[in-house]
Order: structure tokens, then C-alpha cells, then sequence
């Protein structure tokens, strides 16, 4: 289902297609936690469905085997140990050119395009410019993160937001408390808030909240090691929180820009090893950042 922040979006897409504009390369850029995939899904489905409405009608051939996750005219590349190789972008070739089983579109979702390597992204220049006919493929990516400016010049751009009020009523109907202070930090994706609940997270991010605001710090590592070992996506949760807290210090002018800016290189350096160094001593390098956090 597509939130009501992007059915704008939605329109815009379903008015391309109605008029036979819809670009052959699409690129949504949005956060995790905003809805890029659900809006690709729902344009997927009213590209493969065989009736000729402009949305997907749910009963046909196409529609059905789209429920049950078999449609053969359709294909999910996201990334394979942090990254999308050139063989996957093979794949997607392969894919187009090779016909189409039913109403003849044939649609590719890429989830985290920006975790294509460089040889990847090449490969798939060649998709780009020289389209087959009927053939979608639809970029996912994270807005901060940049794409090859010869990717970016090829595909028709859309940048997906969220607007706070409808997030705020979105996260009120998941029966989440909005003024709770951590909520804020996640009004520019609602969707995380859906999936934390839907997975039993929520006391942990909150837990997570609680402990960012400590003044000291260093005594919250064991209770962070342990938050940290169960799921490691807490570590940008924590990071976020704790990028926020030294923002309104900042602001507030109880932090000075130099100290700010030292701790901020710690939070980002701390969250970049843990992505980029393999068999990284998680407890000594917290201990560390926690240090570097708490010193005045
Ligand atoms: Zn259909």
C-alpha cells in the first residue's frame, strides 16, 4: 500500500503511464523508512496487469501471480553482501531481453542502487541507453548517498519526502504515542517506526533514546553492547539520536562548534568502521566513542 505522503507521486507516475510518457528508467530517491519500495511495487503491479486500467486490477493472470510472488515478467535485485555486482546487472539484460510472458511490460525494482559498484553501474549504462521496448526498470536509492552522474543523466529523477502532519497522523494511527521526544527523529521516515513496531522493537529504540541523553555515557556501554549484539541496525538508531542531542547543544550554545564537530567525526566514524571494517572489537571501539562523547 502506498502512505498518503506519496500518492502525489503516485499520481504523477500513474499520469505518465496513462499517457505513454513513463520514462524506461526511473529513479526514486528516498530514505529508508519513506516508502520508495512500496511506491515501486504498486507501479510494478499496474505495469504488469494485463486489463487496461491505469491501476492493477487484482484479479487477472498477471495480478495473481504478482500475489503470490511469481510473476515471471517480474525481478527484485537488491544488494548481496553490501554491494550489487556487475553479474547481477547481467542478469537484469538478460532479463529484458528475453520476452515477456503475458501483457508484455517487463519491470525491474534495483533496492539500494547506490550499492551498485562502479563496473555494475557501467553495465548498466548499456540498459539505460538502449531501451527495449515495455521494459521498466525502477532505481531505489538513498538520497545522501550519490550516483554516477552517467546514471543519474539517464533515468527520470523523483525525490520522495515525507510531510510531518501526515507522518505525525500515520504514526498516531499505529497507536504510537507522538509526543514521545524520540519520535521526532523519525518523522522524515514513519515507515521504520511501522516495521520496529510490526518486529516488537519499539522499547528498544526507546531504550536506545534514553540512553543518548545520559550525561555520562560510559556507563551506559554494557546496556548499548548488549542493544547492539541483538540487532545492529541500533547502532545508526543510536547514532541518530546522539547526532540530534549535539545539535540542540550546539544550538543552545553548550557545546562550542569545535567540540561539536569532534564528536560528530566520532558518531560518523564509529558508524562508518562498523559498516566498513570487518571483525571490528565492537565493545573497545563503542568504549571509545562513548569517551569521546562524554568529554567536555
Ligand atoms: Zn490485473
Amino acid at each position: 500500500m502506498i502512505p498518503s505522503w506519496l500518492q502525489p507521486n503516485y499520481q504523477q507516475l500513474q499520469q505518465l503511464g496513462a499517457t505513454g510518457q513513463l520514462h524506461h528508467g526511473l529513479l526514486l530517491l528516498g530514505k529508508e523508512g519513506v516508502g520508495s519500495f512500496d511506491l515501486a511495487y504498486q507501479l510494478t503491479l499496474d505495469l504488469l496487469c494485463m486489463s487496461n486500467g491505469t491501476q492493477a486490477c487484482g484479479v487477472c493472470k498477471a495480478c495473481t501471480l504478482n500475489k503470490s510472488q511469481t510473476n515471471p515478467d517480474f525481478m527484485l535485485v537488491s544488494a548481496e553482501k553490501d554491494s550489487i555486482s556487475v553479474e547481477q546487472v547481467r542478469a537484469i539484460s538478460d532479463f529484458f531481453v528475453s520476452t515477456a510472458s503475458f501483457q508484455g511490460n517487463k519491470v525491474v525494482i534495483v533496492k539500494d542502487a547506490h550499492a551498485l559498484t562502479l563496473s555494475a553501474s557501467n553495465a548498466l549504462l548499456k540498459t539505460l541507453e538502449e531501451p527495449n521496448a515495455n521494459r521498466y526498470l525502477v532505481l531505489l536509492s538513498d538520497p545522501n548517498t550519490p550516483l554516477p552522474a552517467t546514471i543519474l543523466s539517464r533515468c527520470f529523477k523523483i525525490t520522495l519526502t515525507v510531510d510531518a502532519n501526515q507522518a505525525k497522523q500515520f504514526i498516531s494511527d499505529l497507536g504510537i504515542d507522538v509526543t514521545q521526544p524520540w519520535v521526532n527523529a523519525f518523522l522524515h521516515r514513519p515507515l521504520c517506526l511501522k516495521q520496529w513496531q510490526e518486529d516488537g522493537q519499539l522499547s528498544a529504540v526507546e531504550s536506545l533514546y534514553q540512553l543518548s541523553q545520559q550525561q555520562t555515557l560510559q556507563s551506559c556501554h554494557k546496556q548499548l553492547l548488549e542493544l547492539f549484539n541483538q540487532n545492529t541496525d541500533y547502532i545508526d538508531i543510536f547514532a541518530q539520536f546522539c547526532a540530534q542531542k549535539l545539535q540542540t547543544e550546539l544550538l543552545s550554545n553548550t557545546l562550542d562548534v569545535k567540540r561539536y564537530q569532534e564528536k560528530n567525526q566520532a558518531l560518523l566514524s564509529f558508524a562508518h568502521k562498523f559498516k566498513e571494517v570487518k571483525g571490528l572489537n565492537l565493545s573497545l571501539q563503542l568504549n571509545q566513542l562513548l569517551k569521546q562523547l562524554s568529554y567536555l
